[in-house]
Parts: structure tokens; C-alpha cells; sequence
């Protein structure tokens, strides 16, 4: 078969979405955690192009209400917070004109705390301020929670961890006045989540709950069990990703297009 006429055919029938998870946005470090400015308006560029961006909310009302999805569905969401989300990826996301929610560590916001992975760093990580995070809601993006002080939830005390998830989902929604429904889960593999933890962001009355691996969702996939893909470091492997060519598995790409696992059942 053609080849351009397989990826079509394949597109239509697995009606699936990716969730990318970005961290930083800037041009002054390289690591894994961040994407240059140049890469990222590319991506944008081309998920614009060929994709079908589409905003979180309107994804999980999708799968909430059993519709099957679009192909090629594409969410942009960012975890933790940092400044450079502000000051560089949103004027390329408004310059598309693409949704993307922003799950933010509350407790960091607004601060000078610096996460354990950003000590003894060459560069300084700063993070958003509240106004800053107002800034984006009034332009429309949306934010969603990531606990108080990004701790690993399995790793500490229930109690802790529910302070930790309501607490964050509370202060964010004092601080922008509007409804927080998203969670993130710090860390977000799958040592990181686990049912318990689930139910808690269940509990504290968020809609739907996302992990940092796991591959794409479709219209079957549990709200609270919501899948996301890494960024990518090159155009190349991301496209790979989105197109379901390969995925990233246990710490390397590998080509596996239909790998949909149900990872409730690895925990
Ligand atoms: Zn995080």
C-alpha cells in the first residue's frame, strides 16, 4: 500500500490522542527537562500544520462523553511551573494559536524554592509568579494542579499526600478564581502512581488525572488514567511519537506503534 495512504488509513481507525508533556522552554541550558525556543516554535509549527490541536479540557470532555476521537488529536501540557513556560513558550503558542494547560507546583510559585533536580545547576530555574499564572488564565490557558512541593506521593504518608493534592488544588483556585480540574501526578511514572493515590485526586474533587508515561489515550481511557508522551528532542522522534511510528518504552524508543498497555494493572 502506499505509504501515505497506510499512515491515513492507520490515523482514521486508532482515533487516538497524544498529550504531550513539556518542562522548560529556553535557550540557555540542554538537557532532557528542556526544549530550545527554535524546537519548540517548530513543533508548534507543525502540530498547527498537521495535527489537530486540541485544549485538554476539550479532550477529556470527549472522552467523558464516549466520543470517538478526532485523529490526531495533539495537547500541549507543560508540569512544574518554571517562568521560561511564560516567557518564551507562550508568545509561540499565541502566535499558533495553540490551547495548552499548565500544571503548576503551588507551592513553588511565587518563590525562590528550587527543586531537588535543579540544585547545584550551573543556571538559575525560576518560577512563575501568581500574576503570571493569572496572566495565562486570562489568556485563556488552563491550569491544573501538581501538588504542593512535587513530592513523590507513593513515598510519603496518605495523609501527607492528600494535603499535598487537595492542598494544591485549594491554593490555586484561591489564588486565579476559577475551578481547578486537572491533576498532574509528580514524577508521574508508574512507581510514582498507584491506585490509592488515584482514588485521593478522585476524592479531592478533581475530573481527571494524568500520569508523565504510558503512550496516547483513546475515547476507552480512564479519566483518572490519562496517558501523556514526552517531548521529544528532535522533530523527528516527536513526530515519530505523534504518528505512532515508535514510542519511548522503559528508557529507550522503541518501534512499537499499538503498544496500549493498561497500566492499572502494573501497579
Ligand atoms: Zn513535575
Amino acid at each position: 500500500m502506499e505509504k501515505v495512504k497506510y499512515i491515513e488509513l492507520r490515523n482514521k481507525i486508532m482515533n487516538y490522542a497524544n498529550i504531550i508533556t513539556f518542562h522548560r522552554v529556553n535557550d540557555y541550558e540542554k538537557n532532557p527537562l528542556t526544549t530550545s525556543t527554535t524546537m519548540f516554535e517548530k513543533m508548534m509549527y507543525e502540530i498547527g500544520r498537521r495535527y489537530q490541536p486540541v485544549s485538554l479540557e476539550t479532550l477529556v470532555d470527549e472522552i467523558k462523553n464516549g466520543r470517538k476521537l478526532r485523529p490526531k488529536n495533539v495537547a500541549i501540557t507543560f508540569d512544574d511551573g518554571y517562568r521560561d513556560n511564560f516567557l518564551n513558550a507562550i508568545p509561540i503558542l499565541r502566535e499558533y494559536h495553540l490551547p495548552a494547560t499548565f500544571f503548576i507546583t503551588s507551592g513553588y510559585i511565587n518563590s525562590s524554592k528550587i527543586f531537588p533536580w535543579d540544585e547545584g545547576s550551573l543556571v538559575e530555574h525560576p518560577m512563575m509568579s501568581w500574576d503570571q499564572v493569572r496572566e495565562l488564565c486570562r489568556l485563556g490557558f488552563e491550569i491544573g494542579a501538581h501538588t504542593i512541593n512535587h513530592v513523590d506521593l507513593r513515598k510519603v504518608p496518605v495523609k501527607l499526600a492528600r494535603e499535598e493534592i487537595g492542598g494544591s488544588k485549594a491554593q490555586i483556585e484561591r489564588e486565579i478564581s476559577r475551578a481547578v480540574k486537572a491533576f498532574s501526578v509528580p514524577f508521574g511514572d508508574t512507581s510514582s502512581i498507584s491506585r490509592d493515590i488515584i482514588g485521593v485526586v478522585r476524592e479531592a474533587g478533581f475530573e481527571c488525572c494524568f500520569s508523565a508515561h504510558g503512550g496516547k489515550v483513546t475515547k476507552d481511557s480512564d479519566l483518572f488514567e490519562l496517558h501523556r508522551v514526552p517531548v521529544y528532542p528532535n522533530l523527528i522522534e516527536m513526530k515519530m511519537e505523534l504518528d505512532n511510528f515508535m514510542t519511548y518504552f522503559d528508557g529507550e524508543m522503541a518501534i512499537h506503534p499499538f503498544r496500549y498497555r493498561d497500566p492499572i494493572n502494573r501497579y
